[in-house]
């Protein structure tokens, strides 16, 4: 009886598309908040001031809404590739998805990425073309794109503004018609999915759950059967999107559990939470155990601050538990940490929040993806399968079987025009093309590509280089495929004949000389001049592949440039001496820690 009044769905969208300000929409159309608490520029779901900078959601939140009699739930997924687990664990909860397209803009990578899953959950999908305020919208040349390029019945899309609130009872009313109720079974054992978990000041860990059967009841002894944990259940309840505490949570419906739990790291998104005494007979399936894909170092600028910052990443894994780091020491660097994230997107996120909220003055060394290594025996030690996270740690090439590195399967779509340029940089990238498309026509023509690419070549610069040649206007999207041998090498950089650390990365032997000297040129123009020549050399093994020279300085440069003026030389020298904590000797060579800095951002 009251399953059959409960509607749980997601929003899918490309970024920008609308999908926060029509959350935010459908709460207020349904008394969630109240006009004064609407107003003001914040949007409710998006928590963090990273995410509503960038417009993405991090974290997913759900609200409950009431809507003449039914109780529909609404699940924000985390808007990112890198967090595909979380997102499919947030699809997974629900029946049915609201897919929103942006009238004036149209289908975008994104929204095709986030479809597609959407229909492998067998959603009901209800499209919506929001915007239609804009003057520059196309309702129905959207409505057509929808059809032609997803395949989906778009004749009763619902057209709305989230902006002005056109349409947002249609969209009410569509959910309740045309998305299926949850099914589930009150008399079997308790089945509920951990969706996701996060850190709360005042609650502690807070557990998202979606009851599949059984009810969750507060005071209720749990166990987390992927974890192996049991917990007493504190707290039950949903947000509308205030907390609101409930008794329990029956089959079909979402909210939240707390149970005393100290850290987000014991809780894992699509964990099975049963009843410790009644368990059920298996857990459900999907289940997967998120690993870093990406890693980096993380060195403070200051090496005084490397507790800090050791403190820093520690509240950081409070609330994510995704990210790993561990220390590391660097010739170059000094101390600071191996940090593993999701994604590209994951890094940046968690690098920023570093410099920001903990106002940590940071060094990123160049991303690396997993490799994975077949070593053959040697002396003390079997044949056997390592996976490298920092090149630093290259075993012995003489040892090294086979190479494997990740791959990924890119959807772009962009417009017609910068197809080439697209097609070249992918080219060079060692992809692989699957797919071409061409969908609409005269101004409004785009190209839907799909194509295989190592996700080595990807980490650097793609999505920068993506975003200049299509003068931002490609969208990209990507999904891991898997591992692939490939021809791959350690290249070390060499300043005055020693070898930085910092600087040795993993490269297809093919594109090795084109990084080797890329890096030579760069550092050429970073290191300072020395009172003699300095050779910088990019090296395969013993083999060198690239080469730059720093020639030598002649004495007495302030002399030289400020002729006289005495205090112009003295702000130099003591501009100078500031600088000399930053540098590091490499065989003579001091580098200043920018030129590390420089040369690592650029890749
Ligand atoms: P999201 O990235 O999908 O969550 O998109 P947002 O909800 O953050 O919206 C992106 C931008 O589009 C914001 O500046 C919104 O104010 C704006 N926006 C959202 N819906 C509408 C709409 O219906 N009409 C207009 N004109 N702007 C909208
Ligand atoms: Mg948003």
């Amino acid at each position: 009886q009251r399953i059959d009044h409960i509607r749980n769905f997601s929003i899918i969208a490309h970024i920008d598309h609308g999908k926060s300000t029509l959350a935010d929409r459908l709460i207020q159309a349904t008394g969630g908040l109240t006009d004064r608490e609407m107003t003001g520029n914040a949007q409710v779901l998006d928590n963090m001031d990273i995410e509503r900078e960038r417009g993405i959601t991090i974290k997913a939140q759900t609200v409950r809404l009431a809507w003449k009699g039914y109780e529909l739930n609404l699940m924000d997924t985390p808007g990112h590739v890198d967090f595909a687990y979380e997102v499919s664990r947030s699809l997974a909860a629900c029946e049915g998805a609201l897919l929103v397209v942006d009238a004036a803009q149209g289908v975008e990578a994104q929204t095709l990425a986030n479809v597609y899953q959407s229909i492998e959950h067998d959603h009901e999908i209800v499209p919506v073309i929001n915007k239609i305020d804009l003057p520059a919208a196309d309702p129905e040349g959207v409505r057509q794109e929808i059809e032609e390029i997803i395949g989906l019945d778009a004749s009763e899309a619902v057209l709305a503004s989230a902006k002005t609130g056109i349409g947002i009872e249609e969209i009410l009313q569509a959910i309740v018609d045309k998305i299926p109720p949850p099914k589930g079974d009150a008399a079997a054992p308790l089945k509920a999915m951990l969706v996701d978990s996060w850190y709360d000041p005042y609650l502690g860990v807070v557990i998202l759950v979606r009851v599949i059967d059984g009810t969750l009841k507060k005071g209720a002894q749990v166990k987390f059967m992927a974890a192996g944990t049991t917990h007493l259940v504190d707290r039950v309840g949903c947000f509308r999107p205030k907390i609101e505490q409930l008794s329990e949570l029956g089959p079909g419906e979402i909210g939240f559990i707390t149970a005393q739990i100290k850290e987000v790291a014991e809780t894992r998104v699509g964990d099975t939470i049963t009843d410790a005494k009644r368990p059920a007979a298996a857990a459900l399936p999907g289940f997967k155990e998120v690993q870093p894909v990406v890693f980096c170092g993380l060195f403070p600028v200051d090496a005084n601050d490397f507790e800090k910052l050791r403190d820093s990443l520690y509240k950081l894994r409070l609330n994510d538990a995704s990210f790993s780091f561990e220390t590391e020491s660097s010739a170059a660097l000094g101390f600071g940490f191996r940090c593993g994230f999701l994604g590209l997107l994951h890094l940046e996120i968690i690098q920023e929040r570093l410099t920001r909220e903990y106002d940590l003055d940071l060094i990123t060394t160049a991303p690396s993806v997993v490799y994975r290594m077949h070593l053959t025996h040697s002396k003390n030690e079997d044949a056997k399968t390592i996976e490298l996270h920092n090149p630093a740690d290259m075993p012995d090439p003489n040892r090294i079987e086979s190479i494997e590195e990740p791959w990924i399967l890119a959807t772009i779509y962009t417009p017609d025009e910068y197809l080439g340029g697209i097609l070249k940089l992918c080219q060079d990238r060692r992809g692989i093309q699957k797919e071409l498309t061409y969908v609409g026509s005269g101004s409004h023509a785009r190209a839907l590509l799909k194509y295989e690419l190592p996700l080595n070549e990807v980490v650097f610069d793609f999505y920068d280089r993506l975003k200049s040649i299509s003068k931002g206007y490609a969208s990209f999207d990507y999904e891991q495929i898997g591992h692939r041998e490939g021809d791959l090498v350690k290249m070390s950089i060499l300043v005055n004949e020693e070898p930085v650390d910092a600087l040795s990365m993993i490269v297809h032997r093919g594109t090795a000389e084109a990084r080797g000297r890329g890096m030579c040129e760069r550092l050429k123009e970073l290191i300072p001049r020395h009172l003699f020549k300095i050779p910088i050399q990019a090296a395969i093994g013993g083999k060198v592949i690239a080469r730059e020279t720093i020639s030598a300085m002649r004495k007495d440069v302030t002399a030289k440039c400020y002729g006289g003026d005495a205090t112009r030389k003295r702000k130099l020298l003591e501009k100078q001496k500031k600088g000399k904590a930053r540098m590091r000797e490499y065989g003579n060579v001091s580098i200043p820690q920018e030129a590390f800095i420089a040369a690592l951002r650029m890749g």
